[in-house]
């Protein structure tokens, strides 16, 4: 049975907060390691992107953290990367305003003068990257001595961008009584030395395998010929909307940018060649919907949480299975739907078909076609899928494609929308679900998402009705009961495009 965050030992003020933000049920990583948190344990947790890690920690950090005296910080989370620093920071900031705390991120890039001035006035909890605290710490603006709860986030990344002896050396100078949580996505190689020698007898939390990182995402592999890509990408970002584009090069990315934009496609890029500035007005530009493309190279994204992206587009295929699932897990985040292509020209053929194996992904390399996109497409791990999926008894074409009513300039004008539907009641069916929404139109197909090893249901899943039929059904029954819990109805994917 799952348990509000309430149950799991938080005080009011921030379940007030978090409800505020209409987090209301705790995802599993959150339900497994904030009690354990809480009670002092350290914890290392293998969780896929998107999981809700940053509340996972966050939550009982705050619940536990003293308040600091000048320049010398109570807690401290380390981040490989400033944007998911300043993310982070943002996801704690209001949380803490709630029981009282201060929370401030110091990365590279930027000034120091504001960031030496918050340090002195006291920072409860502080946010780094590895880099510009080791700076801080050797121009004495901050002292690591109180700090005795450190969170290590996105490790693995940590390790492979070569941060960890910096992680270590950050390690040596907190309190030896020191609670130490650490967070990745794997929990080998590096990241197995560094539990060893800085956790005592861990918890370990495994939330979800890492393939169900991009759990209902569909993916489509296109052979493609190298000079076709660019008139391709605009294509998918003109037909999905909100599009994040992986290149393997900062200068590839710039280029591409720049020939999307020729193509009437607005489009920002993001890597770790431009200034603090120039990222954060990227993202900014993409987040708001400015930019209908986002052009990033992997280590840039790495833990970006921006909502709505509807695809992610490898237009240069990843480097490995890993590099795949994070850059894919840009989409589909926290159980929302999405679609990822990846161009394939016909040398990288070979090394895309062996990446495939590692991911446990079957899918054909093959023509563009723009009409697979919507409906079709492959899962991770199908056929031994982790899904409970039921197609309702009315007669349908066995293919999951679809076709869609099209008008003449190309944009669809119904076909099937994708419903996201949370906080269901564990014992909840697809045949229920079937029958709820039924009363506001045909239901194509119902799904119910359950954890992969335990066969649990994970409490939200999809439905998809025609586009109308879908807005009458967040209508009636976004907010309705269903086995005493309050549902979560929304659209997992909007249709037509995008601002
Ligand atoms: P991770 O660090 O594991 O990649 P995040 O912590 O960034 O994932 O969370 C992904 C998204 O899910 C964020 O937008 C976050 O606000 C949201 N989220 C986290 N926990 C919950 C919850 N219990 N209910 C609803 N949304 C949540
Ligand atoms: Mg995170």
């Amino acid at each position: 049975m799952t348990s509000t965050f309430a149950q799991l030992g938080l005080p009011d003020p921030l379940v007030r907060s978090l409800a505020k933000h209409e987090i209301v049920v705790p995802f599993p990583v959150q339900e497994a390691t904030i009690p354990d948190v809480l009670a002092g344990r350290d914890v290392c947790g293998k969780a896929p992107t998107g999981s809700g890690k940053t509340l996972a920690f966050g939550l009982p950090l705050l619940t536990k953290v003293d308040k600091a005296t000048r320049q010398r910080p109570r807690a401290l989370i380390l981040a490989p990367t400033r944007e998911l620093a300043e993310q982070i920071k943002q996801e704690l900031a209001p949380l803490a305003r709630a029981v009282n705390r201060y929370v401030v991120a110091i990365y590279g890039g930027v000034g120091y003068g504001p960031q030496k001035g918050a340090l002195r006035k006291g920072v409860d909890v502080l946010v780094a990257t590895p880099g510009r605290l080791e700076d801080l710490i050797e121009q004495r603006s901050v002292d690591l001595g109180d700090v005795d709860t450190v969170v290590v986030d996105e490790a693995d990344r940590m390790a492979d961008m070569g941060f960890l002896p910096a992680v270590r050396r950050i390690l040596d100078q907190t309190s030896p009584k020191r609670q130490t949580l650490l967070f990745s996505a794997t929990l080998d190689g590096d990241v197995a030395v560094l539990i060893r020698d800085y956790q005592q007898n861990p918890a370990r939390h495994e939330a979800g395998t890492i393939e169900s990182e991009t759990i209902d995402a569909r993916h489509h592999f296109w052979l493609v010929q190298h000079h076709d890509r660019i008139q391709h990408t605009a294509d998918l970002v003109d037909e999905m909307g909100k599009t994040i584009v992986f290149t393997r090069t900062r200068h590839g990315a710039d280029r591409l940018a720049r020939q999307l934009d020729k193509a009437g496609i607005a489009a920002v890029a993001m890597h770790g060649g431009r200034s603090q500035n120039q990222r954060t007005r990227a993202l900014k530009a993409f987040s708001t919907g400015r930019a209908q493309a986002l052009i990033a190279t992997d280590v840039a994204a790495r833990g970006i949480h921006v909502d709505d992206v509807e695809s992610v587009i490898h237009f240069d295929p990843a480097g490995d299975h890993k590099d795949y699932l994070h850059r894919s897990g840009r989409t589909a985040r926290a159980g929302a739907s999405g679609t990822v292509v990846s161009l394939v020209t016909g040398e990288q053929r070979r090394s895309v078909q062996r990446m495939q194996t590692d991911l446990r992904l079957n899918a054909p390399i093959k023509e563009p076609r723009m009409e697979d996109l919507r409906n079709a497409g492959h899962r991770i791990g199908e056929p031994s899928s982790q899904l409970e999926t039921r197609r309702s008894s009315h007669k349908r074409p066995a293919t999951r494609t679809r076709t869609k009513a099209r008008t003449s300039n190309g944009h669809s004008t119904s076909g099937a929308q994708s419903l996201y539907v949370a906080n269901l009641p564990w014992e909840a069916t697809t045949d229920e679900l079937e029958t709820l929404f039924g009363r506001y139109g045909k239901v194509h197909e119902t799904t119910i998402i359950a954890h992969p090893r335990t066969g649990r249901s994970k409490g939200f899943g999809f439905v998809e009705m025609t586009a109308s039929d879908a807005r009458t059904a967040v209508r009636e029954l976004h907010g309705s009961v269903m086995g005493g819990r309050d549902l979560t109805v929304r659209l997992a994917r909007p249709k037509g495009g995008n601002t």
